[in-house]
């Protein structure tokens, strides 16, 4: 992390993101990682862990809704959700916009994430009062380990970057304690890095490793993301027993809640996949 002339900018292979900075707002190590919030000129607050853009107020919902919506209406009935991660609460808010989910437990190995979501992006943390809502603090691997088999219908991985806490998030180990926590038709989507700069290092091991855990499809979703490195993000879908489909294209139609980014050509053309990414994937 460089902070030069009121400019934040996270360095990553050669290029640089940078946004012009207000103010610092907060700053802190915790047992896990360094959390810094920051007030930006043109893109709300920031909130960056060991030195990596985590979100911004402006463009999160992007991120946000399609982590939860594609997988969401990619299973017939979700009413048990998972998010490992996702300590801001932004999926949260997502998920719990279905009527159809239950229960949506959080599990962050990080509870100080938490609380300063609930200071700095409140916005994000609307539905942590829902009965639906557990927000439990925890590591997302042991939560794993440890779930009743077949108790869940959809995982949602939020996690940060493969390094540090999350590094175990990304193993085969881990991936086989989610297939065996999945329900029949189970589902589960990861936040799996930029489609340029991230498809030989973390997308292809990923895939090779959600199927030596078990699951039998899954399909790497694409999406703008303006403030992460490259500018272009993915999120892949891994399926346990048939392969991964937009199972309930005419709910998404038809859904009544706001989205601001996601709908059903959304949906639909994030799945696409690019030339140069399926020769990268399936070569
Ligand atoms: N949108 C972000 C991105 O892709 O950069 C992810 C945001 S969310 C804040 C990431 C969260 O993952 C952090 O709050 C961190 O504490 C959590 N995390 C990292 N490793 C974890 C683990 N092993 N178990 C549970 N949560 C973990």
């Amino acid at each position: 992390m460089a902070l030069d002339n009121n400019w934040f900018s996270e360095p990553h292979e050669n290029m640089a993101l940078s946004l012009r900075i207000k103010q610092k707002l907060h700053e802190e190590q915790t047992p896990y990682q360094k959390i810094e919030i920051y007030e930006t000129e043109a893109f709300g607050n920031l909130m960056v862990i060991d030195g990596c853009v985590m979100l911004t107020g402006r463009d999160n919902f992007i991120y946000h809704e399609m982590m939860s919506h594609p997988v969401l209406y990619s299973h017939s009935a979700p009413k048990n959700v998972v998010i490992i991660g996702g300590g801001d609460c932004g999926t949260l808010r997502e998920v719990l916009k279905h009527d159809e989910v239950q229960k949506a437990v959080q599990v962050d190995i990080d509870e100080r994430v938490t609380r300063l979501a609930e200071q700095y992006f409140p916005e994000l943390c609307d539905a942590n009062e829902d009965p639906r809502a557990e927000l439990l603090f925890d590591d997302g691997v042991q939560y794993l380990q440890d779930a009743t088999p077949g108790s869940v219908d959809v995982i949602i991985v939020d996690s940060t970057d493969p390094v540090g806490p999350a590094e175990g998030l990304f193993s085969t180990a881990f991936y086989k304690d989610c297939v065996k926590a999945l329900g029949p038709d189970g589902l589960l989507v990861q936040q799996s890095e930029s489609p340029l700069l991230h498809t030989e290092s973390i997308i292809r091991p990923m895939h090779d490793s959600l199927r030596a855990a078990g699951f039998i499809d899954a399909l790497t979703m694409h999406f703008p993301q303006p403030t992460y490195p490259s500018g272009w993000w993915t999120c892949t879908i891994a399926a346990k027993d048939a392969p991964v489909s937009f199972l309930r294209e005419e709910a998404a139609e038809e859904a009544t809640f706001i989205t601001h980014y996601y709908n059903a050509a959304i949906h639909r053309a994030a799945g696409a996949t690019p030339e140069f990414f399926r020769r990268k994937l399936f070569a």
